[in-house]
């Protein structure tokens, strides 16, 4: 018989934090009757996908890692690209995963057979794999998303997404254009800056950017934390409250963001001489409505003789570079968009059909809602990571993502306890949390009034969780029977 037509206990669709988390924990607790399905040709998601200069996350490392397997060696307060694939590598050896991976693996489709109580994936090349439980880790930031823009296909030079670099792209001594300033613009910028010949960068809306407290650890700080795992997990508690702390303001008291905004743009000034480019770089909305960019390196890059900031909206592209909206030819050699990605498309391009064999995508059109992100009625057996409402924009997706593969392994202890063939969640449980996150959602600063992607087509919040992770973590813990349904 085929591998793909065993049945297993569990299919995980993507092998990022999501995927591994959950595989991890599937392993740590002796089950082995389970696969991850991922369609590219390696671990990592985002941090295999992300190799442009200067990719680096926005969380201490101690805190962007699982709690579970904390020893790594890091090399910086705050992780590089590189050692955080590194480190999900040494995960899959670690939990010894790597028996379990099917590269190549692109789920197309995931439908739930009622009467045998399985979910059947089908992959794209035809391979189809069976299991009872089904597990969605196929993240919300994958898909690149390039403007339509004019003229694009005529240019000369190379062009590409920040998360496809394209490496055999020699951009030393070039004119090269970055179109974009969020997350990823402003790590690209500066270390592109320190070779092109110009650098371009178009903005659309500016953000609010705090100092990054970045540095590289000492070899002492580094074995130190090795030997000590106590030591390491008050470290990584103390980052975690700090962090946490920051909910007060999102999501309690929008107001105490305005000293957060005064101190920001106090170190812009320092940097930044130019009134001029002052202005262009204001934000005119709330601090935390959009996500904020964390960068000590941005503001000084634009301020080089060798780069100028365009806050004219781009319009088209020629042969030979960009235009702009007010009708300014920008000559490039080459162009990086670092425009984002298809979030507000949740399942991207897989459907998963339920009981009685309905979309999911058709149940979200109104609104995505999922009790806790993670469980759907009408889909038993099927749970999410990362799934709608437990993004962050204060701590660590993490530490959401290990509550919620916690909360799956309780999911799967309740069905084999009961002897049960699945579990689903009540319809009237599901609507009571739709309600209890737009109470919440109204009162926070992602509700001010700014467009963001972590707002849907109708200006709803489909991304954030409106509280303290803590929370989350807690509202995870138990799966009260009146809650789900369990059937034999
Ligand atoms: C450039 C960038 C920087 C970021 N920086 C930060 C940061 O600083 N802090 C932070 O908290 N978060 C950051 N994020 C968010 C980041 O995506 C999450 O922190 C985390 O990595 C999400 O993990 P994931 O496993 O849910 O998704 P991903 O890492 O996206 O992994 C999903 C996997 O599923 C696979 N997949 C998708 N569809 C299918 C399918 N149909 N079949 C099979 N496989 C499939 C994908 O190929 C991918 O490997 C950043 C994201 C990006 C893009």
């Amino acid at each position: 018989m085929a591998d793909h037509d065993d049945i297993r206990d569990v299919t995980i669709l993507g092998a990022g934090f999501a995927g591994l988390c959950m595989a991890a924990a599937l392993k740590r607790s002796g089950r082995d009757s389970f696969v991850v399905l991922e369609r590219r040709q390696s671990i990592g998601g985002t941090w295999r996908d992300n190799t442009y200069p200067g990719c680096a996350c926005d969380i201490p490392s101690l805190l962007y890692s699982f709690s579970f397997a904390s020893g790594f060696p890091w090399s910086r307060a705050y992780p590089l690209q590189g050692e955080i694939w590194a480190y999900q590598k040494r995960c899959v050896a670690e939990f010894e995963l790597e028996p379990h991976l099917r590269f190549g693996s692109d789920a197309e489709s995931a439908r739930f057979d009622e009467a045998r109580a399985l979910w059947q994936v089908q992959c794209r090349d035809g391979r189809r794999f069976l299991s009872r439980f089904l597990v969605l880790g196929m993240g919300g930031l994958n898909r690149p998303s390039i403007p339509d823009l004019p003229g694009a296909k005529t240019f000369r030079g190379p062009t590409f997404h920040s998360s496809r670099w394209d490496h055999d792209a020699d951009l030393a001594g070039k004119r090269i254009a970055v179109i974009g300033t969020g997350a990823s613009a402003i790590q690209i910028v500066p270390e592109l800056a320190k070779s092109a010949k110009h650098l371009t960068v178009f903005q659309r809306t500016p953000a609010w950017i705090v100092a990054k407290q970045d540095r590289a650890l000492t070899a002492a700080e580094v074995a130190s934390l090795g030997q000590r795992p106590i030591k390491r997990r008050l470290k990584r508690w103390l980052i975690y409250w700090r962090q946490e702390f920051l909910a007060f303001g999102f999501t309690l008291f929008p107001m105490l963001m305005k000293g957060a905004e005064r101190a920001a743009l106090k170190a812009m000034h320092a940097v930044i001489a130019s009134p001029e480019l002052r202005e262009r770089l204001t934000p005119h909305y709330p601090m935390g409505c959009k996500r904020i960019l964390i960068s000590s390196d941005f503001y000084p890059a634009l301020v080089r003789t060798n780069v100028e900031l365009e806050a004219s909206p781009v319009a088209a592209i020629d042969a030979t570079g960009v235009v702009t909206a007010q009708g300014r030819h920008v000559d490039v050699d080459a162009i990086v968009f670092a425009t984002g990605f298809k979030s507000i498309e949740l399942l991207g391009d897989t459907q998963v059909f339920g009981r009685d064999g309905v979309s999911l995508k058709d149940v979200w059109q109104e609104r995505a809602v999922a009790h806790l992100g993670i469980v759907v009625h009408g889909f038993p057996n099927l749970f999410l990571l990362v799934g709608p409402n437990t993004g962050l924009g204060h701590n660590s997706i993490v530490f959401m993502i290990e509550a919620q593969v916690n909360f799956v392994m309780k999911a799967l202890a309740k069905v084999e306890r009961n002897k049960a063939r699945s579990i689903e969640v009540k319809s009237d449980c599901q609507q009571r949390f739709a309600r209890f996150l737009e109470r919440r959602l109204a009162r926070t600063v992602w509700s001010s009034g700014c467009k963001s992607w972590y707002l849907d087509a109708r200006g709803q919040n489909f991304a954030l969780w409106p509280g303290f992770s803590a929370e989350y973590w807690l509202r995870t813990r138990w799966l009260p029977g009146r809650r789900f349904t369990l059937l034999s």
